[in-house]
């Protein structure tokens, strides 16, 4: 299930306009305190794909993929950024591309912002051009004192102007760093791209509609196009480097193709609704994609029984699909059948490749709605498991704690409450149910341990 903007994890509603300013803020430290600004989703099926894309290119790039967290941002607008050790990518980026290689040509060209250390020197370029804009402001607001002593207007706009100036001065420096970084992140990517036998015309093309955008007056600004200028010569170097390329006319592999489809048409029915999903059914009615858009949109806008005949469909087609499993599931819990729900589950669990952390946190729902005290301690098992593999999904933490809470067991219903606030950066709270757990446990167990951690962290720029 694509967790929607309502019921996400995802705190404030706030995202960051621009590369820079997230590579300065990822840079300083607080990694985790800048997620809590980016209204995140989680969708295994997803999550597994854009890995999936990203896992050749990394290793081409000399950069672990075990080390990079695929975060979904969930804004229409195009964007996709690395801080950290985390890939950012926009749902919206992932809705227009049309092709798996349009993403992968982007992930390419982060990889070699990434491999070029380019974040680091961002930041210091930032931090001399913040220093010129401070030093203009103090001019501009000088001279504009000035003119107001003398109450002379003239004065007055002068000092505005040195303002501006120095403004632009500032901003002239970034964008000369930036061509030259952008023009050697091309070229990375499109070396990443060979090695892995991929075409670089999905980035030539999501490029080039940049460029080509930016001579309409647009209602929506892209941010990844403020953060990447496509000047003429940049998108004619890239041309030439894509087509020259032996592998220029190379296309995605169908199967891929196929689960790049069934991802847009996803996040059209969960994001976009109903009008949206079918948009991009009609231009392709009897695919796989379209049948599994259908399926998705008749069990959030429809009738629950004939969303589970068209997902029982899908599964004949692809008995493996691990996701079809989990739309079956999500649909038996909506139609309150928990336990044939949680049969679902355990299948998703069972057939899926990338062993998200999020289908056995489902999974552990369904058990937990079944209610019996059995369910419950086979629902903390399976939660637990979500959770070892996936150490910040805080909605786990808040079922973990309601499970172990109805099963009687109070200071593991605390330390869990405990985690979720601190991996949602509430530390406060974190502390205080840490010290009400570890009152109840044995000192020194693993439990007590934990606790003791979160009772000890202390979080970066601020003391304990
Ligand atoms: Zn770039």
């Amino acid at each position: 299930m694509l967790s929607r903007p309502r019921s996400m994890i995802a705190r404030a509603a706030r995202v960051f306009a621009t590369l820079w300013l997230a590579a300065m803020v990822a840079v300083a430290g607080s990694v985790n305190a800048f997620a809590q600004n980016v209204p995140v989703v989680r969708d295994a099926e997803i999550e597994a794909l854009v890995r999936d894309y990203a896992r050749p290119i990394f290793k081409a790039a000399g950069l672990s993929n075990d080390a990079i967290d695929i975060v979904l941002v969930n804004d229409q607008s195009f964007n996709a950024f690395v801080a950290g050790r985390r890939l950012f990518i926009n749902t919206g980026a992932l809705m227009e591309a049309e092709t798996p290689n349009e993403i992968i040509g982007v992930i390419a060209h982060e990889a070699g912002h990434i491999a070029g250390g380019h974040q680091q020197k961002l930041r210091e370029q930032l931090e001399r051009a913040k220093t010129m804009a401070i030093i203009a402001t103090l001019l501009g607001a000088g001279a504009i004192v000035a003119g107001a002593t003398t109450n002379s207007r003239g004065l007055a706009g002068a000092g505005m102007g040195v303002a501006a100036g120095g403004g632009e001065m500032a901003q002239r420096s970034i964008l000369a760093y930036q061509r030259t970084e952008e023009m050697t992140a091309d070229r990375s990517a499109i070396t990443y791209l060979n090695a892995t036998g991929q075409s670089g015309m999905g980035m030539l093309k999501t490029f080039g509609r940049f460029q080509s955008a930016l001579s309409l007056s647009g209602a929506q600004v892209d941010p990844y196009r403020i953060s990447h200028p496509m000047p003429q010569e940049r998108i004619a170097n890239l041309e030439v480097l894509v087509k020259q390329s032996p592998y220029v006319d190379k296309v995605d592999p169908p199967a891929l193709q196929q689960r790049h489809d069934m991802m847009r048409i996803k996040i059209a029915a969960y994001m976009g609704g109903q009008a949206a999903a079918s948009r991009l059914m009609r231009k392709n009615p009897g695919s796989l994609a379209s049948q599994y858009g259908l399926a998705q949109t008749t069990y959030l806008y429809g009738n629950l029984a004939a969303a589970l005949s068209k997902t029982n469909a899908l599964i004949k087609a692809q008995p493996k699909n691990a996701y079809f499993q989990e739309l079956r599931g999500d649909i038996l819990m909506k139609a309150n059948k928990p336990k044939d729900a949680s049969e679902a589950y355990a299948k998703a669990v069972s057939l899926d490749p990338a062993r998200s952390g999020l289908l056995p946190v489902s999974y552990g729902q369904a058990l937990m709605a079944i209610g019996t005290p059995d369910s419950l301690e086979k629902a903390v098992v399976q939660i637990n498991k979500g959770l070892a593999r996936d150490r910040e999904n805080v909605a786990g933490y808040r079922y973990l704690a309601q499970a172990n809470g109805e099963l009687g067991k109070i200071p593991a219903a605390d330390l869990a409450t405990a985690e979720g606030h601190f991996y949602s950066g509430d530390y406060r709270n974190a502390k205080i149910f840490a010290m009400r757990a570890q009152q109840k446990l044995k000192r020194g167990e693993p439990g007590w341990l934990r606790a003791q951690d979160i009772i000890n962290y202390a979080p970066p720029g601020k003391k304990k």
